[in-house]
């Protein structure tokens, strides 16, 4: 198997076999994101990528459960490499019972409804969504590239072809200017998204990145802890998915947490609210990550 770079995964796919069938990301612009900035976007050669995955078959076999496909949105592929290699996958990993990858709204748009209902057929079934915001004034300033309304719609054509859908919100992506109504905003795209998985993480401002000038320059600030916690408590308290798994726990966040919405909703809620007046302990600052 050969990697390059730095590899991101989702924390759910800890013990999924990696295939890198793209390098970096396609979009490659949002102002919060240093995760791709040194890749240049390709799709990596289909025969090679092949062979990774045949090498992988000998050496996991029956051991892997789970694929993840990378990079950044690797959705953004076309069938003709989409789909080989889900067969090749399902030939080398005789187990295997999901495929997953990051995906762009724009990459879901993009693919026509028999195209998704095809990736869904073959095998790809989970896709991570991550909109970060659901306020229209704060996505346009991440420079995210799509909107409420497409972020919704590509939700919809998603499930429509039989994917399910994890949705990751940004805690203080609005800044501290526009706190509450991006928590309001996220609560009501996770609401129209309806996912099956739910994430919120907390924002980190890396160095160097355009976000990192703006804080520099005077023109972003990101809320305090107890407003970052404010943000969680309004998205918890007013998102409402059908049934989702909801996790805060990504090593970004303060606090972490876990449940289904809308089930879990006033437990959580109430824990965040002892949160807020200090009777549960945050992670501190060392112990947090990107
Ligand atoms: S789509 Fe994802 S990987 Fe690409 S720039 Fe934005 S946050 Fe980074």
């Amino acid at each position: 198997m050969r990697y390059e770079g730095s590899l991101y995964r989702p924390p759910s796919e800890a013990r999924s076999y990696i295939l890198q069938a793209t390098l970096g990301c396609s979009w490659n612009h949002c102002t919060y994101c240093a995760m791709y900035r040194e890749k240049t976007f390709r799709v990596r050669d289909l025969a090679e990528t092949l062979a990774d995955v045949e090498a992988a078959g000998r050496r996991f076999g029956p051991n892997v459960e789970k694929v993840f496909v990378a990079d950044g949105d690797a959705l953004v592929m076309d069938l003709d490499h989409w789909r080989p290699l889900l067969a090749a996958c399902r030939r080398a990993f005789p187990r295997l019972r999901q495929i997953s990858c990051y995906a762009m709204a724009t990459n879901v748009l993009a693919k026509t409804d028999a195209e998704l209902r095809t990736l869904r057929e073959d095998g790809l079934d989970l896709l991570y969504i991550g909109p970060e915001s659901g306020d229209d004034v704060t996505l346009k300033r991440l420079a995210k590239g799509s909107d409420f309304a497409a972020h919704a719609e590509a939700a919809r054509r998603a499930k429509a072809a039989g994917m399910r859908l994890s949705a990751i919100f940004l805690l203080g992506a609005g800044g501290a200017g526009r706190s509450a109504e991006h928590a309001l905003g996220s609560a009501r795209l996770a609401t129209a998204m309806d996912p099956e998985y739910l994430a919120a993480l907390t924002l980190t401002v890396v160095p160097e990145t355009p976000l990192a000038v703006l804080e520099d320059r005077g023109r972003f600030e990101l809320p305090d802890v107890p407003a970052l916690l404010g943000e969680l408590r309004t998205f918890v308290a007013e998102a409402r998915p059908t049934d989702a798994v909801f996790r805060t726990n990504h090593a970004s966040n303060y606090l972490p947490l876990g449940g289904r919405l809308p089930r879990d909703r006033d437990r959580i809620v109430a824990t965040l609210d002892a949160a807020l007046s200090g009777d549960i302990p945050l992670r501190p600052e060392w112990a947090r990550g990107l």
